[in-house]
């Protein structure tokens, strides 16, 4: 098992630790609202998809939409987490220009989903080995997203545009059991592929569909782990909360940033005020942008306009039967089925695509060299080039060619990673890259003996010395595949030197 990491602040006092909770506000896929039939579709002209629900039109009434409350389950049982049969809405009251009901409906003392607990891998950075640690999720709730404030489109005027107003999103509240930069984003990335893998959320972060609040505080060494015996929140620092992060990069930096200030202004003799922060990634600085509301302050009560959600033990065994593979089980399955290392099934089965880009390789073949070209060649090529596996150049059906071409020794592996870098060039069918440029491994054992006769005649003090030290043979493999131009087959090389220098 490997350790987790720490991550610490060191300050002019002495050391910090950092506590993390994540509160992640997932948009549910579906067609349409959280209580009204208006489309939820992106990129729609602004108010196009604005009902009079959605408008708060005296008058009009919430209608549950069933799919998103199917949607809201589904996500919970994703999260091994336990389903309320009953669940209440409830109004946070706040005035905001793109929020015309003057009030969210939102769910707060019942939620749909209470306790539940992921597994979240940490991959390797900096040299560190890679680990998993769960985090406890506390609630997930349904709510309805607001609409959105445009400043910069007139001069001296806000543009209010409510296409987004009443959109359903789930919000996800993890307990403060996140420790370090990487992990919070680890925990995010896993949320993602459990709400993709499920269906219940696109997961697209540029769009704004899966965000992050992060509830960063610090406390003395030891701090945690006393929190953790007794549950007593007063062994953690004050927190301050995040808002609105999409980017894993940024919610690293951002925390990174944070904790420093944190450790500042407590060592400068401050005080830590729980309040609502802003990342400016521009200067890659965080600043205030409110002090933090209790729950008091918004008025919660339950909504007049809906009834308790009650459902029973059969319709949540209905979504249970329909669940798809999920990430942690495509894993399992493809360390057991493939051979593959935790690591290497974590890696391929981070999203789905990526894992059916693997199966389609490995079918057939040697799966754990199918992993080291998926992952390693294509994975490593596409990352440096920040292309998506949908925009690859070489498609799975061509990297299982190469593949076969390795296995049925028509090409060394060393001569396949040319033949690689031709495919991504666009050179197409790895079978015609080899013909084309004569890239065939040479078997014929007379021609590789006569370039092993060469080289030994070339060699006389290294061929006498091989015989003491067996290993140097290593030289003399270089030098004849080099003056084959990396095509002599090394086992016929290996064997034939062997004989010839009496080894
Ligand atoms: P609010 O809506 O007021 O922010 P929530 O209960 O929805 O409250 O979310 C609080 C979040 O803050 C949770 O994710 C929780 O784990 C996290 N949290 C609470 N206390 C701390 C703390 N001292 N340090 C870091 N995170 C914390
Ligand atoms: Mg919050």
């Amino acid at each position: 098992m490997v350790k987790r990491a720490v991550y610490q602040v060191k300050g002019d006092t002495g050391d910090w630790e950092v506590v993390m909770g994540l509160e992640v506000h997932a948009q549910i896929a579906s067609k349409s609202k959280l209580f009204s039939g208006a489309s939820t579709q992106f990129g729609a002209e602004p108010n196009e998809n604005v009902s009079l629900v959605d408008a708060a039109m005296p008058g009009m009434l919430p209608v549950i939409n069933a799919f998103c409350v199917e949607q809201a389950v589904r996500t919970g049982l994703g999260l091994n987490a336990q389903i309320n049969k009953m669940s209440r809405f409830d109004r946070k009251n706040y005035f905001y220009p793109d929020l015309p009901q003057g009030y969210q409906i939102s769910q707060f003392e019942f939620p749909i989903v209470g306790e539940g607990v992921i597994e979240v891998d940490v991959e390797p950075s900096h040299g560190d080995a890679a680990y998993t640690f769960p985090v406890r999720i506390e609630r997930l709730h349904m709510e309805q997203d607001a609409g959105k404030s445009i400043h910069d489109l007139i001069d001296d005027a806000t543009c209010v545009d409510l296409n987004r107003c009443g959109v359903a999103l789930m919000e996800i509240v993890s307990k403060p059991d996140i420790r370090t930069p990487l992990e919070a984003a680890a925990y995010v990335k896993k949320l993602k592929s459990i709400v993709v893998a499920l269906g219940t959320c696109d997961g697209d972060m540029e769009k704004g569909n899966l965000r992050a609040d992060v509830n960063v505080s610090v406390c003395r060494p030891g701090g945690y782990a006393k929190f953790r015996e007794t549950g007593d929140f007063g062994h953690l620092g004050t927190r301050r909360e995040i808002k609105n992060m999409n980017s894993f990069r940024f919610i690293q930096a951002a925390i990174e940033y944070e904790a420093h200030e944190q450790v500042r202004v407590i060592e400068a003799g401050g005080k830590v005020n729980q309040e609502t922060i802003l990342f400016d990634a521009d200067r890659g600085e965080t600043r205030p942008m409110r002090s933090k509301e209790d729950a008091h302050d918004y008025r919660y009560f339950p909504d007049p306009d809906l009834l308790p959600l009650i459902i029973d033990d059969a319709y949540i065994a209905g979504i249970k039967a329909t669940l798809p593979e999920l990430p942690d089980q495509k894993r399992a399955r493809f360390e057991a089925d493939y051979g593959l290392s935790r690591y290497d099934a974590g890696v391929l089965t981070a999203d789905a695509e990526g894992a059916a880009f693997y199966e389609t390789v490995a079918k057939g073949r040697d799966a754990k060299l199918a992993a080291n070209w998926v992952t390693q060649e294509l994975f490593g090529y596409l990352n440096k080039s920040d292309l998506e596996l949908s925009g690859s150049p070489v498609s799975a059906v061509q990297l299982g060619g190469l593949i076969d071409l390795i296995s049925s020794d028509v090409i060394s592996g060393k001569i396949a990673k040319d033949v690689f870098v031709r495919m991504i060039a666009g050179e197409g069918d790895p079978g015609d890259i080899v013909e084309a440029h004569g890239l065939k491994q040479v078997t014929d054992t007379g021609a590789i003996a006569a370039v092993v006769d060469e080289i030994i005649a070339a060699n006389p003090d290294q061929a006498a010395a091989v015989k003491d030290k067996p290993k140097t043979i290593g030289w003399f493999v270089g030098q004849v595949m080099k003056a084959s131009g990396g095509k002599a087959n090394p086992q016929a090389v290996n064997k034939i030197l062997r004989e010839k220098l009496g080894l």
